[in-house]
C-alpha cells in the first residue's frame, strides 16, 4: 500500500503544475503512468520493475516553473539540482562534495527561474543531482551513471546492477525528459502555428584539469544555428565578454536534451553554459539573468524562428 499512496501523492503533485482535467495531457499522461506504477506493485511482477528510488519524502524528479508562460518557448535546466534520493545515502559522499560542480550547475537554476519570470516562458528543471543520472546523456552512456568525476570517486555508482540503473532510468531521467515534451506539446498546440523554441541553461566550473577557463559564458549548438548565430553576434558586441562558440564544451559532442527535444523535432534550439563563479550569489543570478534574459528578448522577437527545420 505504501506504494500505491505515493502515487496519489504524485498526482496531486502533477496537478498542482498545470490546468485540471481532461483537456491536459499531461494529467492525463501521469495518470497511465502512475497506474503502471500501481501495476508494478504487483508482488507477481519481477523484482526489478518495482518501482524502488523515490521515496515519500523525496523531491519529485521534476519541476515546472510558470507553466502558463505565453512566451513560445520552454527552458530547460538538466542540472537544476543536487537532491539524492535519501535511498541512495549521499552516494557515499559527503556534503562538501554533493555542494561542488560535480553535482549541479552552481547557480543554474536560480538563472533559470529568472528567466521563466522575465521571458514569460516555462522553465523544466530536473529535480535530482547529475550524480544519481546525468539527464543530459542518454542512459548507457559511460557518463550517465558516473563512477569518477573531476576525481572524486562516487562510491554510491559503483557495480549497479541492472536493477539500480533502471530504477534512476524510471524514476528520474524519463520523468524529467517526459515533462519536457508535455511543456512542448503543450506551447506546440496552442503556439497558433508557431513551434516553440527550447532554450537550455547550464553553468561550468572556472577552472577544470588545471586549466582556467576564459570565457563568461558560452553557446554550445550542434547543426541549427538560428538561435546560436544571432546570440553569439549580440554578446560579442561588448568587449567586456568573452563568449565562447561550442566552448567549454561543444554541442556537437554533448547534448542530449537539446538533440532529442530540439534538433530532433526540427525545433529551434540552443544550450547556453555561463562560468559557475559569476553566479555564486543572488546578486550574481541576478546580473545574468538580466544580461541573457535581455539579449534573449531581443533575438527571439524574429517571428521566422518559430517553425520547424531540419539540419
Ligand atoms: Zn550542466
Amino acid at each position: 500500500m505504501p506504494r500505491i499512496r505515493r502515487a496519489l501523492t504524485e498526482l496531486q503533485y502533477v496537478g498542482n503544475f498545470g490546468p485540471p482535467a481532461a483537456d491536459f495531457p499531461t494529467a492525463r499522461f501521469f495518470s497511465s503512468s502512475k497506474l503502471d506504477y500501481v501495476a508494478m506493485n504487483d508482488p507477481a511482477s519481477p523484482p526489478s520493475l518495482v518501482p524502488r528510488l523515490l521515496g515519500s519524502e523525496d523531491p519529485p524528479p521534476f519541476t515546472v516553473v510558470n507553466p502558463d508562460g505565453q512566451f513560445p518557448l520552454v527552458l530547460v535546466c538538466d542540472h537544476a539540482s543536487n537532491a539524492v534520493p535519501a535511498a541512495l545515502k549521499q552516494l557515499g559522499l559527503g556534503l562538501g562534495e554533493l555542494t561542488r560542480h560535480i553535482a549541479w550547475d552552481i547557480g543554474a537554476a536560480g538563472v533559470t527561474r529568472r528567466l521563466a519570470a522575465r521571458l514569460d516562458a516555462p522553465a523544466v528543471l530536473c529535480g535530482y543531482s547529475r550524480l544519481v543520472i546525468d539527464c543530459n546523456r542518454p542512459p548507457g552512456d559511460p557518463t550517465s551513471i558516473a563512477e569518477l568525476s573531476d576525481g572524486t570517486f562516487v562510491p554510491g555508482n559503483r557495480a549497479l546492477d541492472d536493477a539500480a540503473v533502471e530504477a534512476r532510468v524510471n524514476e528520474v531521467f524519463w520523468p524529467y525528459h517526459q515533462a519536457i515534451t508535455q511543456m512542448l506539446a503543450q506551447h506546440w498546440r496552442h503556439g497558433h502555428g508557431r513551434a516553440p523554441a527550447l532554450i537550455a541553461i547550464h553553468s561550468f566550473t572556472p577552472t577544470m584539469n588545471g586549466f582556467r577557463r576564459p570565457w563568461h559564458l558560452g553557446v554550445l549548438w550542434n547543426r541549427d544555428s538560428r538561435l546560436a548565430g544571432p546570440l553569439l553576434g549580440r554578446f560579442r558586441v561588448d568587449p567586456e565578454l568573452c563568449v565562447g562558440d561550442n566552448e567549454p564544451y561543444s554541442g556537437r559532442e554533448v547534448g542530449f536534451t537539446m538533440d532529442t527535444h530540439g534538433g530532433a523535432a526540427g525545433l529551434p534550439h540552443v544550450e547556453v553554459e555561463i562560468r559557475q563563479d559569476l553566479l555564486i550569489d543572488e546578486a550574481g543570478r541576478e546580473r545574468w539573468a538580466a544580461i541573457l534574459g535581455g539579449v534573449l528578448a531581443a533575438v527571439l522577437r524574429d517571428e521566422t524562428l518559430y517553425e520547424v527545420k531540419h539540419y
